[in-house]
């Protein structure tokens, strides 16, 4: 499960500024869903291998004047929601109430927690420490977060017990001709197909959840303890396995629970992060709104295999039927790849459908293609359509290979790849969709450069 760390602390002592710093990194996703969640903002960022999600808290402003209580409401829950918190200090500003009054709350809650005393440009960070020690929550880190300064060591104090990412099974030793083995990423056989139910509050996630498993054929396993994060269902349909994972589970776990919705963001990535498949539901009776579009953008961004549901299909109108069909062809163009479905899950209707469409996207994105394969498919597209030169030189792509699964990663190797124009990836990202007949699962291609 990918760790999560919460940025706590006044407003203005920095936290913004690390959060775009520890962001900006290639693997970052960042999505605008205030409104979903007021303001906080999430993120995802990678460390020396090591994936995780940063959240960024409104700020806990405590000061002489009490505390905000909206903001705090949500920084609390951020608290409660990390596996680590930053607490950022402000070195310039010295200690104030406001910081002795959000220390108190994370030594009661007894969370893994850092504090952080930042802007230690231009002041000893010696000094500032001492300052701060008081505070009762052990050796601080000092940073300087706009310069970059002391980010590494805080990192490594974060996040360095937690394990890396699991590798991709090796996927470069070759594939013999014409042997496609069926093979289930990661060390989750037992697991079988793992399925995200994705989607913003009230489209419909449990009561999908519910109809998935109170299907006939469906036999329900045991759950194990259930996480602290989402309920992972394990089931076995038509001698499939799957494992369902259930982002829509309401559990309370103490006061601050029970005054906050059951959607939560953190839930939704990590969701999306361990699964197979995410399975997206759209609410069809409010057609496509901006906050779809931004979770979906989580969801294409982290490459997992995806269907889309569009629920609540039950007593519209044929007209309005019309519409959404239409909407759904301007506003999820970038997303023609995945399956469409519309179900109702509160009548059953279209809901056994969706595993076709689960297995045919999960097979796509792990099926391994050998290489001989991929380079004929590669050289069929430049005999069709050759790349552009480059200062008089042609483009030349010469062979490709399989680099990884759920997405398919296809590397091809060539010269000058640099300088592979955009339009031409996606032209061969199309070529390959189209013969291999992949569907409901994105493409990554790498180049990679000859001599
Ligand atoms: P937030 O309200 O906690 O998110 O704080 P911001 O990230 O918006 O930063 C508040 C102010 O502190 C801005 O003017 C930043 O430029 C400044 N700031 C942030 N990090 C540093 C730092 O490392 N050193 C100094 N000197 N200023 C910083
Ligand atoms: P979640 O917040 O995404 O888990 O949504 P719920 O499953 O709690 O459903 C929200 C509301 O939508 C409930 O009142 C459900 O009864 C209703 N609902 C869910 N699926 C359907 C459907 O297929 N058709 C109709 N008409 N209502 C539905």
């Amino acid at each position: 499960m990918v760790p999560v760390i919460a940025l706590v602390g006044r407003p203005n002592v920095g936290k913004s500024t690390l959060f775009n710093r520890l962001t900006r990194s290639r693997d970052a996703i960042v999505g605008d869903l205030s409104g979903l969640t007021r303001d906080r903002q999430y993120g995802e960022a990678k460390w020396e291998g090591r994936s995780y999600i940063l959240v960024d808290t409104g700020g806990i402003s405590g000061d002489e004047e009490g505390i905000d209580e909206k903001m705090a409401e949500q920084s609390l829950l951020a608290i409660e929601e990390a596996d680590v918190v930053l607490f950022l200090v402000d070195a310039r500003a010295g200690m104030t109430a406001g910081d002795q009054m959000i220390g108190e709350h994370l030594r009661k809650r007894n969370k893994r927690s850092y504090l952080v005393v930042n802007k230690i440009d231009n002041i000893d960070p010696d000094i500032a420490r001492a300052e701060f020690s008081p505070m009762g929550l052990g050796e601080a880190l000092p940073i300087a977060g706009a310069h970059g300064r002391g980010i590494t060591q805080m990192l490594e104090a974060a996040l360095g017990e937690f394990p890396q990412d699991e590798e991709e099974d090796a996927l470069d030793e070759e594939v013999a001709e014409g042997e496609e083995a069926k093979r289930i990423p990661g060390p989750s056989e037992k697991d079988g197909i793992k399925i995200a139910i994705i989607g913003r509050p009230n489209v419909g996630k449990s009561t999908l959840v519910n109809r998935m498993l109170g299907e006939e054929r469906v036999v329900v396993y045991d759950q194990p303890g259930t996480t602290r994060d989402s309920i992972y269902i394990p089931f076995e349909r038509n001698d499939e396995k799957y494992t369902l994972i259930d982002t829509a589970g309401v559990r309370k776990r103490g006061k601050i629970h029970e005054e906050v919705e059951k959607f939560s963001v953190v839930k939704t990535l990590q969701a999306i992060k361990d699964a197979n498949v995410v399975i997206f539901v759209m609410d069809a009776r409010e057609g496509v709104v901006d906050h779809d579009l931004n979770l979906l953008g989580f969801a294409i961004e982290s490459g997992r295999a995806l269907v889309i549901a569009l629920n609540k299909w039950d007593g519209m109108e044929p007209g309005e039927r019309d519409y959404v069909k239409t909407e759904l062809e301007r506003r999820l163009f970038f997303v023609d790849y995945a399956d469409i479905h519309f179900i109702s899950a509160l009548h059953g209707t279209g809901v056994g459908n969706l595993y076709k469409s689960v297995q045919a996207s999960f097979m796509s994105a792990i099926t391994r293609w050998p290489t001989n394969r991929l380079t004929q498919i590669l050289e069929d597209a430049v005999r069709e359509h050759q790349p552009p030169m480059v200062s008089g030189r042609r483009i030349k792509l010469r062979y490709a290979h399989l680099g990884g699964a759920n997405p398919p990663l296809i590397v091809i190797h060539g010269n000058q790849v640099d300088a592979v124009p955009k339009s031409y990836s996606r032209y061969l990202e199309n070529t390959f969709r189209r013969v291999l007949k992949l569907v409901g699962t994105p493409i990554r291609i790498e180049y990679k450069g000859g001599e």
